[in-house]
């Protein structure tokens, strides 16, 4: 390590040490996903399992091969809705921006069992396999369905796909409708099983509840923190359901509404945020594809860039020549990864983490020297430097092309 090619910069006077709970900031503005970089947002993928409850004599649910392709088209039709994000109705006249959601789903079978596809299927002989989402018998936030019957529950988000109660079924006021419940490492949902409808038609209930997983509340009458979701009425479910409809319809995830597939910016960055939160359970839930390096996933930094987001990186990190990166979150690199400051690029580090967030060693900082001109690294705050095998280092002189 050869202190001087590290700068050691005063802390500004006020505002400098970005909060972090949990290796995050705090604001959601450091997790839109920007367009022009993309890829400084890799998407990540929550592993998920289905559960299908039935009753004894396996005549309340779907079952065999129509309860797998069920199952399958589930999530592959949530997952369209995640990459084909829709533009906010709401407010009318809006210009909220449209941007790409960065999560998808993947159906995770146990490792090492070939026999396992993920998708289970429960003939329950008492009642606990019914959901009952209103009443005075109302299950609904019960929890001893999902210690009992749950599988890898703290790595897989597992979803429970349950028939109404044939008692509540039975009753004028209760609507077998399409519902559902996110618990922990859990969501239930029913309103599959009491007809013939399609599994796309669930496809934006599985993306509600999942967003709730991951930290999104109801938007219409609340504050959500997020300053893009409206407030609203909610008194129109479609467009189409009345004249003053066309105009106050919401189509947001969030809401309830007949499409349900429009993410705000804030709302996609609060996803990222609580994924990178390293001290939350639903993070458990994501492929950790940060732990080992991915040749296709390198970031090379060209312009001015500032990182106010924690981050984890599937690939080395270079900054080129002529570019400048400043990290002031979470930033983990992958086992063996390394960030490389080339001559004429410049990285600084203001009160950053950088680490492996598996607990592997990453190579560190390796700084380019090309004749008279390096790379350059600046400390701001206090900065730490975990699992590196060096932390700092200068690659050699004279040997680099310089290219
Ligand atoms: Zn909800």
């Amino acid at each position: 390590m050869q202190v001087a090619d590290i700068t050691q910069l005063p802390a500004e006077m006020e505002n400098t040490s970005a909060m972090r709970i949990g290796g995050t900031c705090q604001s959601y503005a450091g997790y839109f996903p920007d367009t022009n970089y993309l890829d400084h947002i890799p998407i990540k993928y929550i592993r998920v399992n289905v559960h299908w409850f039935n009753s004894a004599d396996s005549s309340k649910n779907k079952v065999g091969q129509t309860a797998i392709d069920f199952a399958k088209g589930l999530i592959d039709t949530a997952n369209k809705d995640l990459e084909r994000n829709q533009a906010m109705w709401l407010p009318h006249g809006n210009s909220t921006q449209l941007l790409p959601i960065r999560h998808r789903y993947v159906l995770t079978p146990r490792p090492n069992d070939p026999n396992d596809d993920g998708i289970y299927f429960h003939f329950v002989e008492d009642e606990s396999c019914y959901l009952v989402h209103k009443g005075k018998n109302t299950n609904l936030y019960k929890r001893g369905i999902i210690r009992k019957y749950g599988v890898q529950l703290d790595t897989v988000l597992n979803i429970f796909i349950m028939p109404h109660h044939p008692d509540s079924v039975a009753s004028p006021t209760y609507r077998p409708s399409s519902t559902g419940v996110a618990l922990g490492p859990a969501v239930k949902i029913a309103g599959m099983a009491e007809n013939d409808r399609p599994s796309w038609e669930f496809r934006s209930l599985l993306n509600h509840e999942i967003g709730h997983i991951y930290g999104l509340t109801h938007t219409w009458a609340y504050n959500d923190g997020c300053n893009d979701t409206p407030k609203h009425s909610q008194s129109c479910w479609s467009r189409n359901q009345r004249p003053e409809c066309k105009d106050q319809t919401s189509n947001n995830v969030m809401d309830y509404n007949a499409e349900q597939n429009a993410w705000t910016p804030c709302q996609i960055a609060k996803v990222q945020k609580r994924m990178a939160d390293t001290k939350t359970k639903a993070r458990g839930f994501l492929q950790e594809r940060w732990c080992s390096l991915n040749p296709n996933a390198h970031i090379s930094i060209r312009d001015s860039i500032s990182w106010k987001g924690a981050k984890d990186l599937e690939g080395h990190l270079t900054i080129e020549r002529g570019g400048s990166l400043t990290v002031e979150c979470r930033l983990s690199l992958p086992k063996d990864g390394r960030i490389n400051v080339k001559a004429g690029g410049r990285l600084i580090l203001k009160d950053a983490q950088l680490h492996n967030s598996c607990g592997e060693e990453w190579e560190g900082i390796q700084i380019e020297e090309v004749g008279k001109e390096k790379g350059e690294v600046f400390f701001v705050g206090n900065p730490n430097i975990e699992n590196a095998r060096n932390k700092i280092d200068l690659s050699s002189s004279d040997t680099i092309s310089g290219e």
